[in-house]
């Protein structure tokens, strides 16, 4: 079964432009400089399926025209990939059901308890958004494609991203562990957190990144949750071909099932 990922953020917790700094990427006039907080969505069968709720997802469902979310899943608890749970009210509205949103343990308690009004069952003001915590752990079967989390550190936590098909999306890592890399063999498209190339203690560096790429040989491989310090063409000239930063707007299909 055919499906098409579009990148709707490509940014790391802060964006691009940050806010207050006029470093030549920040003023770029280059469009694929301009990058909104990281997330993915996830078409195929006329099903939609989201990873994470940035602060950008207003924003980005605007530029993306989403009229419908099928399911929301969760990468981690972070701010950059939660905050903007709130502005799936509209689309929650126009379905019959509720959105379910799936969350491991520790991600699930966090949002249920930012957010506690939407989980409250005796919240009398109404205008809430009409989801539904569904808590998993191991692979997720949606709509006839399978979603397997895949675990992964990042600095003190360990969170997992996700591989659906031939197509794997780890936005947040330091470290991948080994059992981790057995998940992601035979892979058309891998996202890998790049996030600058000077060191961090919770993030990947393109150098790193690109020594994943050696390893686990995807066909294609996008860097993501990237910073101020690298310049779209410029880092891209500087990359083998099949590996490229990505840009908030891109579409990719693969095969998901
Ligand atoms: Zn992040
Ligand atoms: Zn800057
Ligand atoms: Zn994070």
């Amino acid at each position: 079964m055919k499906a098409v990922l579009t990148v709707l953020g490509s940014g790391t917790s802060m964006g691009v432009p940050t806010i207050g700094c006029n470093c030549r990427v920040c003023t770029s006039t280059d469009p694929h400089d301009h990058r909104t907080r990281p997330s993915v969505l996830v078409e195929y069968d006329g099903r939609v399926i989201l990873i994470d709720t940035t602060p950008d997802f207003r924003q980005q469902a605007i530029r993306e025209k989403i009229t419908r979310l099928d399911a929301i899943l969760y990468t981690h608890a972070h701010a950059d990939h939660i905050l903007g749970l709130d502005d799936v009210r509209p689309i929650s509205f126009k379905g019959e059901g509720r959105i379910p949103l799936y969350a491991q343990e520790k991600t699930a308690e966090a949002l249920e308890s930012i957010f506690h009004y939407i989980f409250d069952a005796n919240y009398k003001y109404g205008g809430i958004a009409r989801v539904e915590m569904k808590r998993f752990n191991g692979s997720l079967e949606l709509f006839g494609a399978r979603f397997e989390p895949v675990r992964i550190i990042h600095g003190d936590a360990e969170i997992h991203g996700f591989r659906f098909g031939s197509a794997a999306y780890l936005t947040d890592f330091s470290e991948i562990p080994p059992e981790s890399k057995a998940q992601l063999r035979d892979l058309d498209i891998l996202f890998l957190d790049a996030l600058r190339h000077r060191p961090h203690p919770t993030h990947s560096t393109v150098a790193n990144s690109l020594s994943l790429v050696e390893e686990l040989k995807p066909r294609r491989a996008f860097f993501t949750h990237i910073s101020h310090d690298l310049p779209h063409q410029e880092t891209n000239q500087n990359l083998p071909d099949h590996v490229r930063l990505a840009h908030d707007g891109l579409k990719l299909e693969f095969e998901i099932a």
